[in-house]
């Protein structure tokens, strides 16, 4: 959880973003969740009233401060993809809770922030297709499951084939790479496919699920990542997008390597890249 706090203050402190770059973002509204999330489980999370094996599997105490925060973090998604309309990219600090599904959460995850953005946004008209890019190395699951049988969002999750969920949902494409992949053959796998992306979809919006727990340091990616090579991952994703005026709402996603500076940092390059790009 302390990453929440140390990222946007090595983002200020070095300079790549100023304090007036920052936004706060307000509570989602219900009518929001509910465009993705079910009523029953909805009214769960609002009453507290989740089972215990409902709870453990989302994997802490639910608590409402958890459930107000969720919902804080999904509007910033929300607030992103809007702000990217206006300036080609922006970034949630938080956020890329993918293990959400429809009616129950698993994984940390209580909401599905960018499924939720999508909707409201197919909802309101503001877009007609979204691509998501979910480069985490887990699968995005919940992300796969609620766009199923929705045609104006094409799924797309590049992870760690052996990784978290064991029971991988179907998106419209995924790839699922073996273990120790390593920098090289990860880059050319997600160049080999990004570029057709983009061009075949022609999307209004892109959601970039940037986890850094592709590191070879994290405790539980698999893919053998180096720094440097998570940071070409971001770079080759936003300049694609950029090259070709697509709007980029960046959801941070998992980071679990043992030391918290190598966290931050793998997150501060993607921001990083974003402000060289976007200046
Ligand atoms: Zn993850």
């Amino acid at each position: 959880m302390d990453k929440y706090t140390l990222l946007p203050e090595q983002l200020l402190y070095e300079g790549t973003l100023t304090e007036s770059q920052f936004f706060t973002a307000a509570p989602l509204t219900e009518e929001a969740i509910l465009r993705t999330h079910t009523a029953a489980y909805w009214s769960k999370l609002r009453d507290g009233s989740l089972s215990a094996k409902e709870a453990r599997a989302i994997g802490f105490p639910m608590r409402p401060e958890l459930i107000a925060r969720g919902r804080v973090i999904a509007q910033g998604t929300l607030d992103c993809a809007r702000y990217a309309f206006r300036d080609g990219v922006a970034l949630n600090i938080a956020g890329g809770t993918h293990h959400a599904f429809a009616d129950w959460g698993e994984g940390f995850c209580v909401f599905n922030d960018i499924a939720i953005a999508a909707n409201e946004l197919l909802a309101t008209g503001e877009i007609e297709r979204a691509l998501i890019i979910d480069l985490d190395v887990h699968q995005g699951n919940g992300t796969a499951s609620i766009f199923a049988h929705e045609p104006r969002v094409f799924t797309f999750s590049m992870h760690g084939a052996r990784n978290y969920p064991t029971r991988k949902e179907r998106s419209d494409l995924d790839i699922g790479l073996p273990d120790g992949t390593g920098d090289e053959v990860y880059l050319e796998t997600l160049s080999n496919h990004l570029y057709g992306l983009l061009d075949g979809l022609r999307p209004d919006i892109v959601f970039y699920l940037s986890g850094v727990d592709v590191l070879e340091s994290d405790k539980l990616g698999r893919l053998s990542l180096s720094l440097r090579g998570c940071m070409e991952r971001d770079r080759l994703v936003l300049h694609a997008c950029h090259e070709r005026a697509l709007p980029v709402a960046i959801s941070m996603g998992g980071g679990y390597s043992e030391r918290l500076a190598i966290i931050i940092e793998a997150h501060a390059n993607t921001y990083r890249v974003a402000s060289s790009l976007y200046d």
